[in-house]
């Protein structure tokens, strides 16, 4: 395979998509070797089939605010592709949202999704809508509005969304309360629904959760478990919730969560109802930390500063893509760091996750350590398909299993020769053997 050629041909016909480009080239570099030695991936040009969206739709959202003004925002859906199981990913509410992040955003979940075992193709959406500042109402109308476009593209057998960056539970639920208006049928066609209408126990708190067991893992293999680590996390959202309340309760010690303000640190630890106060903070949907070091006599905010320079065993990055560049790597690695589990999406810039590699750093990538929010979607797929909703515990246990095995697949494909792991070797290669093969094994369509 020649990547330098498939990059080019990429980047001339989508000139500007810059995270698309940096995304499908980490992948690529990963994979060559392994599939240099598969000639029939070559000669049915699976990378070239894989790197393509199956399609992407493109539509306008008008909307009233509360001014009674009408408001036009643009709406995504990126269905790349669905070889292995319907179209399944989430969707981003965010003013940086355009098609290139829509398109990094669906190449990674196929490939997370393949991960995952179950079976879900890949796909993204979203809106450069931001939801900051909003009234409820205004959100509402908005998700109304953007489903009413995009209603006819989705089902539970051809594509099913879910939360990402700016939709939690209460914006899915608007858009599948509408989504059902529609279609007037309960296909659950939306996953991290309300309890009390098909979401499934723990689909809150699984992707932060997952996280962390597939760090227990990483630590595992190093004879060590996470008891008395400490913890740097980035962001204060859902899946930095869910990081935190895990860590924590493993017994760990997470000194600092950020949002786009700056940076809180409170060395005696986020636990009991600090965390809790995280949900309160996202839910006053003004996306600022810095009110917790009020509350908190123990905690220190510092303004537009990332949480990477503080001493730490363990840094998860949980806010959002390329937040954590060359220089904060060096940081991490100057402050001692141990192990990296990148939690968002494609989180750390190509340049850091190089110098953690050079620095042997145990550095694990979004698609493998946050695929137990997917995965547990998957979850509440199968529990509206049976009608029947699951306990906490028999969530709790599927979705350990899951990470436990995601775990396997990197070490086995990720293998270095001294005995450690490359996991960014792993989760690629584990990904694109099972996606290549499903869309080999279905011919040329
Ligand atoms: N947005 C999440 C992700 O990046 C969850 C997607 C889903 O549950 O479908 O994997």
């Amino acid at each position: 395979m020649d990547i330098n050629f498939i990059i080019q041909e990429l980047e001339r016909k989508h000139p500007g998509e810059v995270e698309y480009h940096q995304a499908v080239k980490e992948v690529l570099l990963s994979i060559a070797d392994t599939y240099n030695q598969y000639p029939e991936l070559i000669k049915a040009k699976i990378v070239e089939r894989l790197i393509e969206p199956d399609r992407a739709i493109i539509f306008k959202v008008v909307w009233i605010d509360d001014k009674g003004d009408p408001q036009v925002n643009m709406g995504y859906r990126v269905q790349f592709n669905n070889a292995i199981g319907p179209y399944k990913g989430g969707i981003r509410f965010h003013a940086t949202v355009n098609l290139s992040i829509m398109k990094f955003l669906g190449f990674e979940q196929t490939l997370k999704n393949a991960l995952t075992s179950l079976p879900m193709g890949g796909a993204k959406g979203g809106s450069d809508f931001s939801p900051k500042g909003k009234s409820d109402a205004e959100i509402m109308r908005f998700c109304q509005a953007f489903i009413l476009e995009l209603w006819k593209h989705l089902g539970p057998d051809t594509d099913v969304p879910a939360g990402d960056i700016g939709v939690g539970a209460k914006e899915v639920g608007y858009m599948y309360g509408m989504y059902k208006k529609l279609t007037n049928r309960c296909t659950g066609t939306f996953t991290g629904k309300g309890l009390t209408f098909g979401g499934s126990l723990l689909r809150a708190e699984a992707t932060g959760y997952g996280a962390l067991y597939f760090v227990e893992e990483m630590l595992k293999r190093r004879g060590e478990t996470i008891k008395d680590k400490t913890v740097a996390v980035s962001g204060f959202g859902n899946v930095a919730w869910g990081a935190v309340k895990k860590a924590t309760e493993l017994g760990a010690k997470v000194v600092t969560i950020s949002g786009p303000d700056g940076c809180i640190l409170d060395p005696e630890g986020i636990s009991g109802d600090k965390i809790d106060y995280m949900l309160e903070l996202r839910a006053s949907g003004n996306d600022v930390v810095a009110p917790y070091a009020k509350k908190f006599a123990s905690a220190t905010f510092f303004p537009d500063k990332k949480p990477w320079d503080i001493k730490v065993d363990i840094a998860i990055p949980c806010a959002t893509q390329n937040e954590l560049n060359l220089e904060d790597a060096k940081k991490l690695i100057a402050c001692n760091v141990t192990c990296v589990a990148e939690v968002s999406n494609m989180g750390c810039t190509t340049e850091a996750i190089d110098a953690f590699l050079e620095n042997n750093i145990n550095f694990a990538p979004g698609k493998a350590v946050n695929a137990g929010g997917v995965a547990t979607s998957g979850l509440e797929m199968t529990q509206n398909a049976q009608h029947l909703a699951w306990t906490a515990q028999e969530v709790d246990l599927k979705l350990h299993q899951i990470m436990k095995n995601i775990h396997q697949l990197c070490e086995k494909y990720g293998a270095n020769s001294d005995g450690t792991v490359n996991y960014v070797k792993g989760a690629n290669i584990a990904g694109f053997i099972k996606v290549a093969n499903a869309i080999l094994g279905q011919g040329i369509i």
